[in-house]
């Protein structure tokens, strides 16, 4: 199969994934996404741009790196703290702050920081440089597995996510691209040939809300979702499940009756999220706020009652 060797910005590449798709996986995170969901894991993947990321952890602290970081930075963006016991017990550091106001994401702190504390979150890549990392796992792919091409969302990157699912269909690997729907119809029909399964968020069945959460309607998601199943496409749908935001009774049954609506056959499993703040640490790290600090993950018993319902009306259904 002809493919072309397009350019994409990606943020990570990680092996062993086993909660994105059947079987383990190797996922690749593109950069920029429409959507900008309230409860959102991945920050670093929203914007389509490079940015700065911060990890004081790994800070050796001004002394030993000699002030690199301060005199690299052309906007003065870079401040020494006071000085605090270093982990080890080696004495006291001074590790830095970035101000955000300041910074233009220029990146050059990140060449002179040795440890990584400062890193870029996203880089330029090629579909032959990504084939070339992943196809080294191929080994690993069990029970079903295979690339998971995720984001942010692939398809606002369409040219180097159908190109990179050619050329990995070539080697007849399994694919899953990961995409939150909200994409051309024609995109979802010139790459779903190359896509064995679609992973597929629903996350609000009344537009005005979906707005509110995401950033962007549903239409053009429902759409798509409808469009994928008749043509022959497979789809794994994932409902989140936010409380206060989208666990009402009404929205959950609506999603499943969508659901339910949908070509029989296309809908290989109803995956059901219950939220985590597992994400929250990432926007520290970008100097973001966190909006949903006053949300807790539901209950078990809660999520099984969701369950309970989503399997009542015949969709394979299960908890995440
Ligand atoms: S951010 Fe990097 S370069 Fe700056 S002091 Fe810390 S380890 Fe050194
Ligand atoms: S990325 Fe920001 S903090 Fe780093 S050198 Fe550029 S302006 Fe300064």
């Amino acid at each position: 199969m002809e493919y072309r060797n397009v350019t994409g910005h990606i943020y990570d590449i990680q092996g062993y994934a086993v909660h994105d798709g059947p079987g383990i996986r190797t996922t690749v995170y593109t950069k920029g996404c429409p959507l900008r969901c309230l409860w959102c894991h991945s920050p670093e993947s929203q914007r389509h741009e490079f940015e700065l990321g911060y990890l004081p952890i790994k800070c050796l602290g001004t002394e030993l790196c000699k002030n690199a970081c301060v005199d690299a930075c052309p906007e003065g963006a870079i401040s020494k703290n006071e000085p605090v016991q270093a982990l080890d017990g080696s004495g006291l550091i001074q590790k830095i702050s970035v101000d955000r106001e300041k910074c233009t994401s220029c990146l050059k702190c990140t060449a002179v920081c040795i440890s990584k504390a400062l890193y870029s979150a996203g880089r330029d890549t090629t579909v032959d440089e990504v084939y070339e990392r992943v196809i080294k796992d191929v080994g690993f792919f069990r029970n079903g597995g295979g690339i998971t091409i995720s984001g942010g969302e692939a398809m606002a990157q369409f040219e180097f996510t159908l190109n990179l699912a050619k050329r990995l269909k070539n080697d007849e690997i399994h694919i899953c691209l990961d995409t939150t729907g909200f994409a051309p119809a024609e995109h979802y029909g010139e790459i779903l040939p190359f896509v064995d399964l679609f992973l597929y968020d629903i996350k609000h069945m009344d537009s005005a809300m979906h707005r509110r959460l995401t950033g962007v309607p549903n239409e053009l998601i429902l759409s798509n979702a409808r469009y994928i199943a008749e043509q022959g496409g497979a789809l794994q749908i994932r409902v989140p499940v936010i409380p206060k935001l989208t666990d009402s009774d009404a929205n959950l049954r609506a999603t499943a009756e969508f659901c339910a609506s949908l070509p029989r056959e296309a809908v290989k499993l109803v995956q059901l999220l219950p939220y985590h703040k597992s994400g929250r640490m990432k926007y520290e790290r970008l100097g973001w706020k966190y909006k949903l600090t006053n949300v807790e993950p539901p209950d078990e018993a809660v999520m099984l009652k969701v369950l309970e319902m989503f399997q009542s009306y015949g969709l394979n259904s299960q908890l995440h």
